[in-house]
């Protein structure tokens, strides 16, 4: 079976190979592909032709989706499992896009049985084993303001990374059970100070949004660490090198200037 995954990919990769002004006008729009080797580059390039034969995109309230704006999303997608792998990303198969960002119902159920609801505007969404929903204006944003800016595609894969394990709460599957303990030991302690700088009302590097659960701290500080690397490693050295064995990846010297 993965025998015949890997030669359905390799069919994938010879049969549509990713047209260079498709390559070009991402490469312009998201400087954080910047500095690859050229293997990288074109691993890069061969996964995310796989990733567009395997995924589903559905454009939903009249968005329309080109095929620069397809391989835009799959670029991203696909970066932070450049070394893992895109089985990282098996499970499910939908990628939805909202024109703009969208309104969702939210219903909890407390302690005392009482059941909050609300709603929430969102620019994004990953559930578990379910698709990924992003808002177009925000992949716009992403485009425009990607040195340090927020980027919806980076955020929302990082929560699939983290829920590969079942559980959303900032910890991916990780090898042994020491390298978890580790990670949880240095996640909850840059959570912890990263807080202390918010609550004191501190001007943040990282979105203020990250203080809110460890889950959304992992998928901040993930875009950061492919957007804006050089700034996460000066203001969270433990925090990158952790995301550096992780994604197997040293995004700081290659986005260097
Ligand atoms: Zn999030």
């Amino acid at each position: 079976m993965r025998w015949l995954r890997n030669w359905r990919r390799r069919r994938i990769v010879a049969r549509h190979p990713l047209e260079e002004r498709l390559w070009r006008r991402a490469r312009a729009r998201l400087p954080f592909l910047a500095g690859l080797s050229a293997g990288d580059e074109r691993r890069l390039k061969e996964m995310a032709m796989v990733f567009l034969a395997e995924k589903q995109f559905t454009p939903v309230r009249g968005t329309v989706l080109g095929d620069g704006d397809r391989v835009s999303i799959a670029l991203q997608a696909c970066l932070p499992v450049l070394e893992l792998g895109l089985d990282w990303y098996d499970g499910w198969v939908g990628i939805v896009v909202h024109p703009s960002d969208f309104k969702v119902s939210r219903s909890e159920t407390d302690e005392h049985g009482v059941v909050h609801e609300w709603n929430d505007t969102l620019a994004g969404e990953a559930w578990p084993g379910g698709p990924v929903v992003l808002s177009w204006d925000a992949l716009d944003e992403a485009g425009s303001v990607a040195l340090g800016g927020a980027n919806v595609v980076l955020h929302e894969f990082a929560h699939k990374l983290d829920m590969m394990d079942g559980e959303v709460d900032g910890v991916p599957p990780l090898p042994t059970p020491q390298a978890r303990r580790a990670w949880i030991a240095v996640l909850e302690r840059e959570l912890a100070r990263f807080r202390r700088e918010v609550d004191a009302g501190r001007e943040t590097f990282l979105d203020p949004y990250a203080a809110e659960h460890e889950a959304e701290f992992f998928a901040v500080a993930s875009e950061a660490f492919f957007e804006s690397p050089n700034a996460l490693q000066a203001d969270f050295p433990q925090l990158y090198d952790l995301f550096r064995s992780f994604y197997r990846q040293d995004p700081a010297p290659r986005l260097r200037t």
